[in-house]
C-alpha cells in the first residue's frame, strides 16, 4: 500500500518504521524542518548535546520506548542518571523522589495523614481498576480518600500547575496512570532525544521511507482513487492516511468527517506549554537539585524549574548550564503573547529566590518555546470522548496524545499509539 503520515514526532516516526517493515510504501509528512516533533532540541554553538525545547526524560517502565530503541541495537545510548526531585515545605526544600523520601517528607507530619497517603499510593499502585476510577474527579476522591490535608498538600498543587483553571474537572484516571506508569529512574538518550529522533529517521531513510520536512500538509480529502493530500508542493493521492497532529489540526485538515466526529474532536481540552530555557553561567542551584516542583501558591511565576545540568553534565554543553522554566497554559494566557524579554523579566526573581548569588549577568542566552497542545485534559468518564484511531472516512487513521488515555501523554506513548494504528491500518 502507498501511505503518507502527517507529522515526524516519536508516533508517526514509529508508525513509519512498523508500515515500512511490513514492505509499505511510506512517505512521512512534516510542516517543520526537523524531525522529533514536540520532543526535538536545540544546540547553540560549541554544544555536543541537544537540549530538548520541553524538558523531557523517560521513565524506566517506558516499555515501548525502550522496546523500539532495543529493536533499533540502540541500548547502550540509553542513560539512567540519578537526579535529586525536590518539594518545597515551610520556605525549604526536601528531596522527593523514592517512596522513603516521601515519607520522611515532613509536610505531611508523622501521624495519620502519613498512613492515609502510604496507603493510598499503595492501592493505586495495585489496583487496576481505573475505569471506576475514571467515574470521579482527582479532586474529590483524593479528598475522600487521602484526606483534605494530604489532597491540600500534595495532590492539589499537582493538579493545579498541570490543569489550571480545569484541575477540579480532571478525572481520578488520570492520577492513578501517573501514579502506575512512573517511576523515579529518569533516563535520556546520549545527545538528548534529538539525538536519538535523527538516528531513527536516517534508519527509516535507510529502509526507504520518504521523510518529507518543511512539507505542511494544508487538506485531505476522500476521493474516488483514494485520499488525497494537498500541500504548497501540490497534491498526490495515497491508499491509507495516518495523522499525529492534534484534534483541532485533524478537524481543519479533513472537514469532510461526519458532524459528531469532528464534534467529538473539538470538544477535547487540553493545555498549552511555555518553556523558558536559559543557558547560565553559573549552577543556579549549588544543592545540585534537579527537578523543584513549585505549588503556585509559593508565589513563582511558573509550575517547573529544572537545572538540567544538575542531571546531565554542563560538560556536554560547552560548559553552560542549562535551565528551564516552563508552565502549562490556556492558549489565551498572556504568556504566550509576551516577548522572550517581558517573561525573562518575570521570571529573574525567582531564580535569586532559588540562589540569592544569582544575578542577571548569569544568563547568556534565553530562548521560549512555546505550543498551544501540550497536555490534554481528560474528563469524567472520559475513555468514552476518546476518538476512534480509525476514523469514518475510510483509510484515514489519527493518533495522537489525545488517545493514550488512560495513560498520560509522553513519548512512550506515542511509540505505542504510532505502532497500534500501523497495526490497524496493516488488518483493513
Ligand atoms: C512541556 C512538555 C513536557 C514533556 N515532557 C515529556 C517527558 O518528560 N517525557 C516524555 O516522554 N514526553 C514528554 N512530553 C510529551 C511528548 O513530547 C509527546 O507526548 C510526544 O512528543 C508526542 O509525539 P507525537 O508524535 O504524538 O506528536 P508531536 O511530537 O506533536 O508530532 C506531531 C508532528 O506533526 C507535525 N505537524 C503538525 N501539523 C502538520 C501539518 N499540517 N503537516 C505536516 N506536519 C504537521 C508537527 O510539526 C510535529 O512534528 C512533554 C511534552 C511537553 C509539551
Amino acid at each position: 500500500m502507498k501511505i503518507a503520515i502527517i507529522g515526524a514526532g516519536f508516533g508517526g516516526l514509529a508508525a513509519a518504521y512498523d508500515l515500512r517493515k511490513a514492505g509499505h510504501a511510506v512517505t512521512v509528512f512534516e510542516a517543520a524542518d526537523y524531525v522529533g516533533g514536540l520532543a526535538s532540541g536545540f544546540k547553540e554553538p560549541g554544544w555536543d548535546w541537544y537540549v530538548e525545547k520541553f524538558y523531557h526524560h523517560w521513565f524506566a517502565s517506558d516499555e515501548h520506548m525502550l522496546g523500539l530503541i532495543r529493536e533499533l541495537g540502540l541500548e547502550d545510548k540509553v542513560l539512567f542518571p540519578r537526579p535529586y526531585t525536590v518539594l518545597l515545605h515551610d520556605g525549604k526544600w526536601y528531596p522527593f523522589d523514592s517512596i522513603l523520601k516521601a515519607l520522611l517528607f515532613p509536610g505531611l507530619g508523622w501521624g495519620f495523614n502519613k498512613v492515609r497517603f502510604g496507603l493510598v499510593g499503595l492501592y493505586l499502585r495495585l489496583t487496576n481498576n481505573w475505569k471506576a476510577l475514571e467515574q470521579f474527579t482527582a479532586d474529590a476522591w483524593m479528598r475522600k480518600w487521602a484526606g483534605r490535608q494530604v489532597y491540600e498538600k500534595m495532590w492539589e498543587p499537582l493538579l493545579i500547575g498541570k490543569f489550571g483553571p480545569h484541575y477540579q474537572d480532571v478525572n481520578m484516571a488520570w492520577m492513578w496512570a501517573r501514579l502506575k506508569a512512573r517511576t523515579t529512574r529518569l533516563g535520556t538518550f546520549e545527545g538528548g532525544f534529538q539525538a536519538f529522533a535523527d538516528l531513527l529517521a536516517d534508519n527509516l531513510r535507510q529502509a526507504g521511507v520518504e521523510i518529507r520536512l518543511e512539507t505542511r500538509v494544508e487538506s485531505i480529502q476522500r476521493e474516488a482513487d483514494g485520499l488525497t493530500l494537498r500541500s504548497a508542493d501540490g497534491s498526490e493521492s495515497f491508499d491509507r492516511v495516518l495523522v499525529t497532529t492534534s484534534p483541532a489540526l485533524l478537524a481543519r485538515l479533513a472537514p469532510d468527517l461526519p458532524q459528531d466526529y469532528l464534534k467529538g474532536l473539538l470538544e477535547l481540552k487540553s493545555m498549552g506549554a511555555v518553556v523558558m530555557v536559559l543557558s547560565l553561567k553559573h549552577q543556579l542551584s549549588e544543592q545540585g537539585y534537579y527537578w523543584f516542583n513549585l505549588p503556585k501558591s509559593a508565589g513563582y511565576p511558573f509550575l517547573a524549574l529544572v537545572e538540567h545540568t544538575n542531571y546531565l553534565s554542563p560538560e556536554h554543553f560547552g560548559g553552560d548550564h542549562i535551565l528551564y522554566a516552563g508552565d502549562y497554559l490556556e492558549p489565551e494566557h498572556e504568556y504566550f503573547k509576551l516577548s522572550d524579554e517581558q517573561l525573562l523579566e518575570r521570571f529573574l526573581p525567582s531564580f535569586q529566590k532559588i540562589n540569592p548569588k544569582f544575578e542577571r549577568s548569569w544568563v547568556k542566552k534565553v530562548r521560549v518555546f512555546k505550543t498551544a497542545y501540550a497536555q490534554p485534559v481528560p474528563l469524567v468518564g472520559h475513555s468514552k470522548n476518546i476518538p476512534e484511531i480509525q476514523t469514518p472516512i475510510a483509510g484515514l487513521y489519527f493518533a495522537s496524545m489525545s488517545q493514550v488515555y488512560p495513560w498520560d501523554r509522553g513519548t512512550n506513548f506515542a511509540v505505542e499509539i504510532g505502532r497500534r494504528a500501523a497495526r490497524l491500518i496493516m488488518e483493513k
